[in-house]
């Protein structure tokens, strides 16, 4: 008998056919023999619902009270689904993050898992229910109820299904898979059968859409395999795996595997800054202090003792992030600070790139023929990022997707 982990995102259980649809899809796999526990969503967008309403009361709602709310709305979904569950003859029972064991930092409305005491889960497995967990809370060493942040129920079911040493980690969602781009932008996009964590992971912070970072992150750190399918077809989708298991069965990693795209941050710059030591580390520091994540760096070579430095953020902390900066300009007596909202962060992502060389140019020669600039670069092992203008966005990733011939490989 294998124990699966079952994970429904939000627009899987986004009405009562919706609901009903999953909860025989979960009693078909428990009557096959396999023991299930299910994550689930919010319906729809709830939660979007939930955050504006939260705005119409307060500019800045009290964070452990935005939790409350929340969390309210997952448990509207899993007792739903567990009704649909047992109205087609299988036992269920829901359960809170809370009551489900999942034991957070105290950190409200992005809080980290620090231990799953998976007891009460086990004993409802026993007696045969299928167990149905709310995604995206638990509850903090504070015994306040918690969220994980936007997304969040993907990690709660990796989190689960390596507490419970689960055989597989389903996450369902409305896409087949784990595309080479995004199809909206490239309708040649193709599914991936298998990707790396490490690239998953690349993929997930720069826009790729499907699973949540932190899920990610926690997959690879515990070894947990995810299956990303789609609850619309229910067919076989994107196994997300070891690098190792990928050499064990032999496959040749692709030095491409996908293009994603972003446009969900901002260019600010620092210009004119004195070339000293103990700047970045003054401006950066100011930065961290209010918790705003500066995401690429560059700084330009020095000409007169002088260097531009620009990063980007996320459009959201624009606004405060200038205003920080300006404080500082003045003090570090650089010239000015300026902006760009309309850019955007096309990457390319592959594991095969550590051992060819000449992918970085290629990517820069297909940008080049286009006419598209590039403003800004980045790079890690298996990934190059380049930001250019919000426009030229999309036109990047279609002319980089045939240039890689991600279509056909
Ligand atoms: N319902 C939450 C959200 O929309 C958690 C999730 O769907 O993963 O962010
Ligand atoms: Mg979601």
């Amino acid at each position: 008998m294998a124990l699966v982990v079952q994970k429904f995102g939000g627009s899987s259980v986004a009405d009562p056919d919706r609901i009903k649809a999953v909860a025989e899809h979960i009693v078909a796999t428990r009557r096959r023999g396999d023991e299930v526990v299910v994550v689930v969503s919010a319906m729809g967008k709830t939660t979007d619902d939930l955050v504006r309403l939260a705005h119409d009361i307060s500019p800045a709602p009290a964070a452990r009270e935005m939790d409350m709310l929340l969390t309210s709305g997952e448990r509207i979904s899993m007792a739903l689904l567990c009704m649909a569950i047992i109205e087609q003859g299988e036992p269920a029972q829901s359960f809170t993050g809370s009551q489900a064991g999942i034991v957070t930092d105290t950190t409200h409305t992005k809080a980290k898992i620090l231990d799953i005491r998976a007891d009460r889960l086990r004993e409802s497995l026993a007696a045969g229910n299928v167990t149905v967990v709310a995604g995206f809370q638990g509850v903090s060493t504070d015994s306040d109820v918690t969220t994980l942040g936007r997304g969040g129920s993907d990690t709660t079911a990796v989190a689960l299904a390596a507490a419970l040493e689960a055989d597989a980690c389903e996450i369902y969602t409305d896409v087949t898979g784990v595309f080479t781009a995004d199809p909206r932008v490239v309708p040649e996009a193709r599914r991936l059968g298998r990707v790396s964590f490490d690239e998953m992971l690349e993929m997930a912070a720069t826009g790729g859409r499907v699973l949540a970072l932190r899920s990610v992150e926690f997959a690879r750190n515990h070894g947990v395999r995810v299956h990303v399918r789609s609850s619309f077809t229910w067919d076989p989708g994107t196994w997300v795996v070891s690098d190792e298991e990928l050499e064990v069965e032999g496959m040749e990693q692709a030095i491409i595997s996908g293009v994603t795209h972003d446009t969900s941050e901002a260019k600010v710059t620092i210009e004119q800054v004195p070339d000293r030591p103990g700047v970045a580390a003054r401006l950066f520091r100011a930065l961290a202090d209010e918790a705003i994540n500066v995401d690429m760096i560059v700084q330009n070579v020095s000409s007169q003792g002088h260097t531009d430095i620009s990063f980007t953020v996320p459009h959201a902390d624009l606004v405060h992030t200038l205003k920080v900066m300006e404080e500082h300009a003045d003090d570090i007596e650089a010239a000015g600070v300026t902006h760009d909202a309309d850019v955007g962060r096309v990457s390319i992502v592959g594991a095969g790139m550590k051992s060819h060389p000449g992918v970085a140019a290629t990517m820069f020669e297909t940008l080049a023929s286009e006419g598209i600039n590039i403003e800004m670069i980045s790079t890690s092992t298996i990934r190059v990022s380049c930001v250019v203008a919000e426009a030229d966005v999309n036109r990047a990733v279609v002319a980089l997707h045939r240039a890689f011939e991600l279509e056909s490989a």
